[in-house]
């Protein structure tokens, strides 16, 4: 019996890597429902090899164009995100839209029994307590697509007699840089990440280091452990994806290439393990180096304004991510500079009153009012 799946975010570049994934185990695999953004060009192609039964774009135009093209169903929107989340045929959902918008979805999908693999941190930045409390309530499945958490979710066990987390960081493309050499850091310095070939939100974050932090935040729901038990360690080669450390001193590390297409799959044929996409195989004596590092939170402050949000709980992360992801677009469309990402995102997250133990109803309102606060220092060039 084939799995049958919906990917949310079917064009970004997560779900192009699933879409490769599964191409090589189409006998484990039904396509059932795609979203995309804007990309219809890339949709039609999707449509196309995959066909699956429902499509979903983001602006009701391309909705029109594409079902005038295919005879396929098309929703539209965040409503059709919805849908795709309550289809009775879907048994897996990956999340792999970027940003807020792949928090109800995910929500829906969980209440609507499916198992969901993960790649959205967002969706447990915002609201890490409701995702999870839902997850055991509707006794499914949550698969991190992440590499660093498809690291530790392998090598974690039951999670019994762990000391610490540790998360890995390639340390991104500033590294070496001086803090003069990134106040000039144009766009496409950011974007040229060491390791990895992502998305350009989670890119630049990866820049400024708050992608770490939001991974701690993200460690912390899926695995149910302290912050202070959650530790980052910069590892420039990403051969290792991240460890668990054990209370005798043993350490279990997850290693291999620095590849997405690996955690996508796991998270896909969870708990099966099977030969798919990746064939090179991670060589130890050409591999050579391992170094590891202390993350300079002095110059990169986002990761520990990040990890503070997360010590506070509440809405604080809510505003972190919001702030954040506003700034990285102004960032993104020249607006502002490499190193305003952090000031805007700080000036806003110390103006902040937390809310504890939000609904979602109240994080949703809380992710607004911050999205249009940032927006509005922003236009108003307001920075110290
Ligand atoms: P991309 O920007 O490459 O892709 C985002 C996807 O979401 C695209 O399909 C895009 O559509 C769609 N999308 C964007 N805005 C909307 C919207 N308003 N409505 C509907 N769809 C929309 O991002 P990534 O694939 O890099 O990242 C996706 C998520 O996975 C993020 O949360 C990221 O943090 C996480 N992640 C990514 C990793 C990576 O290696 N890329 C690694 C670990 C986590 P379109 O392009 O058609 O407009
Ligand atoms: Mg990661």
């Amino acid at each position: 019996m084939k799995k049958k799946i919906a990917i949310l975010g079917s064009t970004g570049s997560i779900g192009t890597q699933a879409l490769e994934v599964i191409s090589k185990l189409s006998d484990k695999f039904e396509v059932v429902a795609i979203s995309g953004g804007r990309n219809i060009n890339l949709l039609r192609s999707q449509i196309e090899k995959f066909s699956p039964k429902y499509v979903c774009v983001q602006e009701k135009n391309d909705a029109k164009l594409l079902s005038d093209e295919y005879n396929v169903k098309i929703l539209c929107g965040d409503d059709g995100l919805l849908e795709i989340a309550r289809l009775k045929e879907v048994e897996l959902i990956l999340v792999a839209v970027s940003g807020r918008i792949g928090l109800k979805p995910t929500i829906e999908a969980i209440k609507n029994k499916k198992d969901i693999a993960l790649a959205n941190k967002e969706t447990l930045v915002m609201a890490g307590d409701i995702v999870i409390k839902l997850v055991k309530e509707n006794k499914v499945k949550l698969l991190p697509v992440d590499s660093e958490h498809s690291a530790i979710f392998q090598c974690i066990n039951n999670g019994k007699d762990v000391k610490h987390l540790i998360i890995t960081a390639s340390g991104g493309p500033f590294r070496n840089k001086s803090k003069e050499e990134m106040l000039n850091a144009d766009l496409t310095s950011a974007l040229a990440h060491p390791r990895w070939k992502m998305g350009k939100k989670i890119t630049v974050d990866s820049a400024t280091l708050m992608n770490k932090g939001l991974e701690v935040i993200e460690a912390h729901h899926l695995f149910n452990f302290d912050y202070d038990d959650i530790k980052v360690v910069i590892h420039p080669q990403s051969y290792i994806h991240s460890a668990v450390e054990f209370k005798d001193g043993s350490i279990i590390a997850q290693i291999g290439i620095p590849s997405m297409h690996i955690p996508i799959q796991y998270a896909l044929c969870y708990p099966e393990r099977v030969e798919g996409i990746e064939t090179e195989s991670f060589d130890f004596i050409k591999a050579q180096k391992f170094e590891f590092y202390e993350p300079d939170y002095e110059k990169f402050p986002s990761l520990k304004l990040a990890i503070d949000a997360g010590k506070i709980g509440g809405t604080a992360p809510v505003c972190l991510n919001a702030a954040n992801e506003e700034a990285v677009f102004a960032f993104l469309n020249n607006e502002i500079s490499f190193l305003d990402i952090y000031k805007f995102t700080k000036k806003i997250f110390d103006s902040y009153s937390v809310i504890n133990n939000p609904t979602l109803e109240q994080i949703l309102e809380e992710d607004d009012k911050i999205r249009i606060l940032t927006r509005k220092l922003i236009n108003a060039k307001e920075l110290i």
